[in-house]
């Protein structure tokens, strides 16, 4: 029998900044994961964006989020000796004049606090980049290379062994005793379910209102165009070096496509097209599925009979902002040193759990 304190299931970036923080605390923490390409880690742009949406409005607990996560992915820098996190700015170029005056009437109360570093009024001049309108500029956001991220620590994990690529079958958890015990062969003290969009199958968990929508990214070359940016018009155009940008995201309902799709693909060219005349050329397409939550707030902390077992995602389209703060709230709460704030509790959907069920 393998002895762990906490068992985390799925290494996406909710399952890995989770065990990356339970460890650093010294616990003994042992992850399941087959190891997805396409899980939904695997596919972001890593973009970190402080204002977004149609409404140009501050993302949820920016102020908080933003600078926790740029300090735990430069610690993460540190320790893999890789650059994980690119410090840019964006420029969300205005669609029409209509826009930069709604934006620039918003701006006399700073709804956005310093995350705006400034506007242009007019064409800034970048290379390549159509943009009549002017637009706004945002500092302290950027992008995180996840998949690097991951690859990073799951190599780590897989050879310290804390790590094990292979899928978790919820039906080996045996709870009764308090503690879980999996397959006859891993006893936890708690297991946390980090399952990303595929804990809509979880036999403890399908009972929360995930509302998992699929997304694809381009990766694309495009010699020429100014990257000493984001650029964010319709689509996001995130710069990762030499002349490729990734460009995202589309959204899309079920039924979900297989993979990639034809579709997908013409309407991020498309939305490409609208921010530069430039030539480019498609290298990869991805699709993943986000686990997106009906309120569009994560989930997290204990199931309501189970004590052994927690939730841990439901990050929607904000994961690599949301993961690091939120690691550190399951893990002080795990430990008995803080409560999960209630806006993000799974409690707050403990009535929808029907009766009968786990
Ligand atoms: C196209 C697209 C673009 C995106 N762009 C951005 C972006 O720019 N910025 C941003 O912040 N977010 C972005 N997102 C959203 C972001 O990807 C998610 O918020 C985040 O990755 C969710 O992380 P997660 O760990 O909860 O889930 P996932 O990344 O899906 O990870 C879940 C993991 O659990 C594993 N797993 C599932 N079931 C089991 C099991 N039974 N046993 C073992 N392992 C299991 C899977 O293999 C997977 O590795 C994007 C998403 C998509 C699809």
């Amino acid at each position: 029998m393998t002895d762990c304190d906490f068992l985390v299931v799925g290494h996406g970036i909710a399952g890995a900044t989770l065990a990356y923080v339970l460890r650093q605390r010294g616990h003994r923490v042992l992850v399941y994961d087959p190891g997805q390409p396409n899980s939904a880690s695997n596919v972001a742009a890593g973009l970190m964006n402080p204002v977004a949406g149609k409404r140009f409005a501050l993302s949820w607990r920016a102020a908080e989020l933003l600078p926790f996560a740029g300090t735990f992915y430069r610690e993460l820098e540190q320790r893999y000796e890789q650059a994980f996190f690119f410090e840019t700015p964006i420029l969300k170029v205005f669609a029409s004049l209509e826009e930069q005056n709604s934006v620039l009437a918003r701006s006399v109360d700073r709804p956005w606090g310093d995350f705006v570093a400034g506007f242009a009024t007019a064409d800034p001049g970048l290379v390549g980049v159509h943009a009549p309108f002017g637009g706004a500029w945002l500092q302290h956001g950027g992008h995180v290379a996840v998949r690097e991220l991951l690859a990073a620590l799951t190599a780590e994990g897989t050879r310290d062994g804390w790590l094990r690529r292979e899928a978790f079958d919820w039906n080996q958890l045996d709870n009764s005793s308090g503690e879980a015990v999996y397959a006859g062969q891993v006893r936890a003290r708690h297991v946390v379910c980090c399952e990303g969009a595929a804990a809509v199958r979880n036999p403890y968990f399908s009972w929360l209102p995930l509302t998992p929508n699929q997304g694809e990214v381009l990766d694309v070359d495009c010699a020429g165009l100014s990257a000493a940016q984001v650029l964010n018009r319709g689509a996001y155009v995130v710069p990762v070096g030499d002349g490729k940008f990734r460009v995202g995201a589309t959204y899309r309902w079920p039924p979900f496509a297989d993979g990639p799709t034809a579709v997908g693909r013409e309407e991020l060219a498309a939305r490409l097209t609208v921010i530069t005349d430039l030539p480019f050329a498609v290298r990869e397409q991805r699709a993943g599925v986000r686990p997106a939550v009906r309120d569009r707030r994560p989930l997290l902390g204990p199931h309501p009979t189970v004590p052994a077992l927690s939730f841990c995602g439901g990050y929607g389209s904000k994961g690599v902002m949301l993961a690091p703060r939120l690691a550190v709230l399951l893990a002080d709460f795990l430990e008995g040193q803080d409560e999960i704030w209630p806006d993000v509790s799974v409690e707050r959907y403990n009535a929808l759990r029907p009766v009968g069920v786990i």
